[in-house]
């Protein structure tokens, strides 16, 4: 009772951080809860479609902070199955703080390429963003910035605007520019980089590109997805309108490409029915309208994407595994320190 009560008070916390009133009925029979740092409305229509088939009902907490420490301190208490969260680094903080558990289940595995889980089944892709270069249609030419390397050369001095450098983005980023080439060629990759910068890094993404439409800049490093947030946007559009979206490294290498992702708890109390939903997001189906809602792509190979992110061009990811790319993470970390980046 007392372990009831506790865990009442923890989840009336989370509810209030994520503003929502979530009541979770831990051991229930077919239901699965969920924890995410992803908006709930990316998910509720799929979700929605996973009970109708299965008769599984589904609660989701949805909190934009502090959801893998959450975990930890409920520990075994915790009513949560699934945690839902984006980028490789992300996934693999929760694994290190062990409130994540393998799960070997062939249709998953069959869904998700290999690049996009985890070698040790603790994490699985669902969806990809490209890490893509915005360049002014006024001031850059076609053909002229192509691959990442290209944001080096001197001759864009003065000309770029990107975040700070020890965003999860930049950092992956990075890391992935590491895993190419080794740290030193890297690191003189970033100075070269940060030489080039029209100003401090300051602000998010979008910010970027709206520094390129103001003439701040003429090229930005952005998510893919940003773009289609940015056109939805009725103030927003003109910035997205200024730019050619341009997927580097399509004669090489490829696009550097992060992921949105689940894993399984360590305490899950509904196991069976949360490894149910796994299989349920990987599915052509779910794949198709998740990815849509965020303008991502499907990791599952063969599933379209929206018909606004075709508009954007196929274009080729680098196929390197992201479980290798978080290796270098730290690493990053540190040379953009090393190297001043944010100065
Ligand atoms: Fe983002």
């Amino acid at each position: 009772m007392a372990q009831q009560n506790a865990l009442k008070k923890a989840l009336a916390g989370l509810a209030m951080i994520a503003g929502v009133t979530a009541t979770f009925n831990v051991n229930a029979a077919d239901e699965v809860n969920i924890y995410s740092d992803r908006q709930a409305f990316l998910l509720k229509p799929i979700l929605d479609a996973f009970t109708k088939e299965t008769g599984v009902k589904v609660n989701i907490v949805y909190a934009k902070k502090g959801i893998i420490q959450r975990l930890k301190s409920e520990g075994r208490n915790s009513p949560a199955d699934l945690l839902l969260t984006s980028n490789v680094s992300n996934l693999n903080r929760a694994v290190d703080a062990g409130v994540t558990q393998a799960v070997n289940d062939s249709v998953v595995n069959g869904n998700v390429p290999a690049q996009y889980r985890d070698p040790n089944g603790h994490w699985f892709g669902l969806t990809t963003r490209a890490r893509v270069i915005y360049a002014s249609k006024d001031r850059v030419k076609e053909g002229e910035v192509t691959r990442y390397e290209d944001l080096a050369d001197p001759k864009f001095k003065g000309r770029i605007c990107t975040r700070p450098g020890d965003h999860t983005y930049n950092i992956a980023l990075l890391a992935s520019m590491i895993a190419e080439y080794g740290e030193a060629d890297a690191k003189a990759w970033l100075e070269g980089v940060k030489a080039n910068l029209a100003r401090k890094p300051q602000g998010n993404d979008r910010a970027q590109v709206k520094a390129v439409k103001e003439g701040v800049c003429d090229i930005a490093v952005g998510n893919s997805y940003y773009y289609g947030k940015m056109l939805e946007n009725e103030e927003q559009r003109a910035w997205a309108e200024s730019v050619n979206l341009i997927y580097p490294n399509q004669a090489d290498r490829g696009t550097h490409v992060n992921i949105s992702g689940m894993t399984l708890t360590e305490s899950s109390p509904n196991r069976e029915d949360a490894i149910k939903l796994m299989r349920f997001l990987t599915e052509s189906t779910a794949q198709k309208i998740y990815a849509e809602q965020n303008f991502e792509y499907p990791v599952k190979p063969g599933v379209e994407a929206s018909k606004l992110i075709d508009h954007w061009g196929e274009f080729k990811a680098d196929k390197v595994s992201l479980a290798e790319v978080d290796k270098y993470r730290k690493r990053a970390a540190m040379m953009v320190n090393e190297v001043g980046y944010n100065r």
